[in-house]
């Protein structure tokens, strides 16, 4: 990475700054109930405790529309981190002004605040000038670590590290490492598997991949749109119509960049997205007019695993059916146990995805699961991350 990080700076007795992704799911009664963005800062966190940094934390927590709501107070979160670390965090009920920076004057190195959600604040999104400003005056260095908002120009994303310097925390560049790595750099044969419900959310990955890539292939039900383009009714499927003739299009460009496109050959069919509906199994020809396709089938999951078996890199973002219901899971599962058998380096870029890899039991064997899900996929677009763009150059 061509970018500083917290290893390039002298933290000893520093204020230091951190942005963090803390925008965790709390259950009914307000505690976290998945504390996975939590633990990924905890090396940033750790590392500058131990450098003797006066570490302030700063985040935002779902979307309170620009105002004070207890519903989306970092409380919960400040909690889970304190026994996470078997370290105070102290909770400032502000985030600028005159608490923060009487909280701030009287910490320790080695000590954490942690600032209250950035988004109670209408000029948090609007990267208003003196709100960054104002988050600046009470540090002296700023780190950015939170992957999954380097693609918001927000003032805490961005506004700040204009006024301070700014340098990438581990979490930050282990994910660029990785998504880097395999957008510039790959190791060939690259594959890259996409999928999700819609072409419209994924057109700029594709249009990006085709130049880089030796095979993409296409699932879930963004897969019917390129099946339609090829002359085939999907029934009932969800289809986008408008985006049909770009399918095509995406198609002639990858067969003049020499690069193989698989799609389904066959499909999981049911009378309803329902569990509990009549289903079956068919080829891409055979969608009678009143079923919709929820799943690729048992013979396109052998042809794409053989593909991800035989890779170097593999990147894969977006599930191959409606893997949340149960009998439309399988052809997703099956992609990702073929990620994690294989000896490629493997990379799950996008929410649902991580989730899918997760559920199917095999996220320990993957080399690396982005924490970010729109951050990898503007990344994987070969879009520039505000935040990241932002930050000190080596
Ligand atoms: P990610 O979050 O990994 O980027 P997306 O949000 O793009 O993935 O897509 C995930 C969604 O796509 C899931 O909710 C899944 O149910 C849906 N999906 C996948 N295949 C189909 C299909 N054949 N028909 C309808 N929805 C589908
Ligand atoms: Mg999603």
């Amino acid at each position: 990475m061509n970018k500083k990080s917290i290893r390039d700076i002298e933290a000893e007795g520093k204020r230091v700054l951190v942005r963090v992704d803390f925008n965790v799911p709390l259950n009914k009664t307000g505690k976290v109930s998945d504390d996975t963005r939590i633990r990924a800062a905890l090396p940033t966190i750790r590392h500058l405790v131990e450098k003797g940094a006066r570490v302030i934390l700063a985040s935002h927590l779902g979307r309170p529309k620009g105002t004070f709501d207890d519903r989306y107070s970092l409380k919960p979160v400040a909690h889970r981190l304190q026994d996470l670390l078997g370290q105070n965090v102290t909770l400032v009920e502000e985030t600028v002004g005159d608490l923060p920076r009487k909280a701030i004057s009287q910490m320790q190195d080695g000590e954490i605040v942690m600032l209250e959600n950035v988004r109670f604040y209408p000029e948090e999104e609007k990267n208003d000038d003196r709100f960054a400003r104002s988050l600046a005056d009470l540090a002296e260095i700023f780190v950015n670590d939170a992957f999954g908002a380097a693609h918001r120009a927000h003032a805490s994303t961005e506004g700040v590290a204009r006024v301070i310097p700014g340098v990438a925390g581990f979490l930050m560049e282990k994910e660029i490492e990785f998504l880097g790595k395999a957008l510039y750099n790959p190791d060939h044969p690259f594959v890259a598997i996409i999928g999700g419900a819609k072409v419209s959310d994924k057109i700029g990955v594709i249009g990006n991949l085709l130049g880089k890539v030796d095979t993409l292939i296409i699932g879930g039900g963004m897969a019917n749109t390129f099946l339609r383009a090829k002359g085939l009714d999907l029934g009932k499927s969800l289809l986008e119509g408008d985006k049909v003739d770009l399918a095509r299009e995406l198609m002639e460009k990858a067969t003049d960049a020499g690069v193989k496109i698989l799609l389904p050959v066959d499909l999981v069919i049911s009378r309803a997205a329902d569990p509990e509906a009549e289903r079956k199994v068919v080829p891409v020809d055979g969608v009678p007019e009143d079923w919709m396709a929820l799943d690729i089938g048992p013979e396109s999951s052998r042809i794409f695993g053989q593909a991800v078996r035989e890779a170097k890199t593999v990147i894969w973002n977006g599930p191959m059916g409606v893997f949340e219901m149960e009998p439309f899971a399988q052809g997703t599962f099956s992609i990702a146990r073929s990620l994690a058998e294989s000896g490629a380096i493997t990379i799950v870029g996008g929410g649902d995805s991580a989730a899918a890899v997760e559920k199917a039991g095999v996220a320990g064997r993957i080399t690396h699961i982005s924490t970010g899900g729109g951050a990898s996929l503007e990344f994987l677009e070969g879009k520039k991350l505000p935040g990241l763009a932002v930050l000190q150059d080596k």
